[in-house]
């Protein structure tokens, strides 16, 4: 679930709150009002008793433990303290009605080494091409793009676990981070590709959304936030978190605004903020949360050994390249390239950075992003070995399921292509196969097990085009 799913969740549960709040007003007319927490909003009736301080201010048990917590760890004797609001607190009384087996809340825990990170070696990272094999199981074409995801990704680890700083003092050698952009359009399996690494290397995977990103102290989220939902991830065990993977999607969104008089608070700066981050710097970031403020205890990370991969499908990117081509090949006197480049649905593989740099990506971020990786659209060919071939392919859970109520599912292969067609159809790569493939499902799924005589079902191409029904044939035939 991510952090939009849990607002939305709590936000419907709050709704919720107020709705029974609406019921008990009419039944208790003097009960109108509830007390609100000062620090994080929540009414008494979903965080418990408050504590009302002078100027009407109430704070729940939970914020007033993260007070004293964090002026606690912070050295500072709050006691002497002038004005503070509860300064003459007693905590006794404080935790008088708490009942006896009531948990108190603790401080989120920050691991500081976990036996599994510092055990981290050379031996536990696969050679590449066993990350490739890895990757060939469950990710269908796109060679090229998993070649170079494996050694990069092979030889980042060989620089995090080395000492290579010491080596360099007297070698001079200096590794550099091998962080990498991913080109590639919608749904051909960008963050299909870096999930399914991260849980082959099993080091802990944080996926943000470029687009949500701004510069600090604007509304969105701050640079620093990326990592914070690493050491999430990471069950906020730093160490595990400083050998992550961060995947930072739609980063094309980030380009620099073309002809504009407002502040670029979500393109280049963001783009100038990421630039420390990719580098290898010393962070300091919330525990528990997106946001910095004085309750929310903070973690040092630093991102040198993280590796950073960002990823986009860069619309507009592939008339830049054809652009930059076609000019070449005038004054080459090739003209005929550019029917060729027409016809070319690749185009991404020419990917240069001066393209990179025409559609809006200042130099210094792909300075930091030496690795390109691009993927190539999917085909019918592609599409058809994606729905059967991967090891938890679609059609393979569907097979499952059905299993379970002992019925044969089978699709003809005409079915299969025109379920690939479909999906070209719709312009979503291969999320579109899954999609397709539920509304045609949900009446097998629904009627089958109404008949413990079926034996088999039989998706054939009539019953996708709405032409037919599915062969079904029933036991012990
Ligand atoms: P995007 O490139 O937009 O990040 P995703 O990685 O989210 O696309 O792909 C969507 C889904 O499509 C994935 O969850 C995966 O199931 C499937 N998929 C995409 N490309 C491939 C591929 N090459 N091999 C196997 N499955 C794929």
């Amino acid at each position: 679930m991510d952090d939009r799913e849990k607002d939305y969740i709590d936000a419907a549960a709050e709704e919720q709150s107020g709705k029974i709040e609406k019921k008990t007003e009419q039944k208790e007319p003097e009960e109108k009002y509830e007390k609100v927490c000062y620090m994080c909003r929540r009414p008494e009736s979903k965080a418990g008793p408050m504590i009302t301080m002078p100027g009407n201010i109430c704070l729940c048990r939970d914020c007033m433990q993260k007070a004293f917590d964090s002026i606690g760890s912070s050295g500072m004797d709050f006691s002497k303290i002038q004005n503070m609001p509860y300064m003459n607190l007693n905590m006794n009384d404080f935790f008088k009605n708490v009942p006896e087996n009531a948990e108190i809340p603790q401080k989120q825990k920050i691991k500081k080494r976990s036996q599994k990170a510092a055990a981290l070696t050379m031996k536990d990272i696969p050679a590449p091409h066993v990350i490739k094999a890895k990757l060939d199981e469950y990710v269908i074409g796109q060679e090229q793009a998993k070649k170079v995801m494996s050694v990069a990704v092979y030889n980042h680890y060989k620089r995090a676990l080395v000492d290579w700083k010491r080596d360099a003092q007297e070698d001079g050698v200096i590794i550099e981070k091998s962080n990498i952009l991913m080109i590639g359009p919608t749904g051909s399996g960008k963050t299909y590709l870096v999930k399914t690494l991260a849980r082959l290397l099993d080091v802990p995977l944080a996926i943000a959304d470029a687009t949500s990103l701004t510069e600090a102290g604007y509304i969105g989220d701050d640079i620093e936030s990326v990592v914070s939902k690493l050491l999430a991830a990471a069950g906020n065990d730093v160490e595990r978190a400083e050998k992550g993977i961060i995947f930072i999607d739609e980063i094309d969104k980030i380009a620099k605004k073309k002809e504009t008089n407002t502040r670029d608070v979500s393109g280049e700066s963001v783009q100038q903020e990421l630039l420390k981050l990719l580098e290898g710097s010393i962070v300091e970031v919330p525990v528990g949360s997106n946001q910095k403020n004085a309750m929310t205890p903070t973690a040092t990370v630093n991102t040198d050994n993280i590796l950073f991969i960002c990823g986009g499908a860069f619309p507009d990117l592939e008339n830049i390249i054809k652009e930059r081509l076609t000019k070449k090949s005038t004054m080459g006197f090739n003209s005929s390239l550019k029917d060729s480049l027409d016809q070319e649905t690749d185009l991404f593989q020419y990917v240069t950075n001066d393209d990179l740099r025409a559609f809006g990506m200042i130099p210094e971020f792909l300075g930091r992003l030496p690795v390109t990786v691009t993927l190539k659209p999917l085909d019918k060919d592609m599409l058809v070995r994606i729905l059967k071939e991967p090891k938890n392919a679609i059609i393979k859970q569907y097979e499952k399921l059905l299993a379970m109520d002992e019925v044969k599912l089978v699709f003809e292969e005409d079915a299969l292509t025109w379920i690939a067609e479909e999906a070209i159809q719709r312009k979503t790569g291969a999320r579109a196969l899954r999609a397709i493939l539920e509304e045609f499902m949900l009446d097998i799924m629904y009627e089958i097990p109404k008949d413990p005589d079926i034996g088999s079902v039989v998706i054939t191409r009539p019953y996708l085009e709405k032409t037919g029904g599915p062969l079904i044939q029933m036991r012990g035939m």
